[in-house]
């Protein structure tokens, strides 16, 4: 599994970097995800991440 933040529609709230720190983190106004797969035990924390932004700017695969 990987995420992956589209920087047009982030608004830079930072609640993901909140949620799931492991996986997600600010750049300049924006947040970036790791470029790796995501470890088992942080599946549920970055999932919850991408059901939770506001404006739907996080996409698992
Ligand atoms: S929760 Fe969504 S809008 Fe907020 S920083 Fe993360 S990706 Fe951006």
């Amino acid at each position: 599994m990987r995420a992956k933040v589209d920087a047009d529609t982030c608004t830079g709230c930072e609640l993901c970097t909140q949620t799931c720190p492991e996986i997600f983190y600010m750049k300049g106004d924006v947040a970036e995800a790791k470029d790796i797969d995501v470890p088992a035990e942080y599946e549920d924390a970055c999932k919850q991440a991408a059901e939770e932004c506001p404006v739907e700017a996080i996409i698992i695969k």
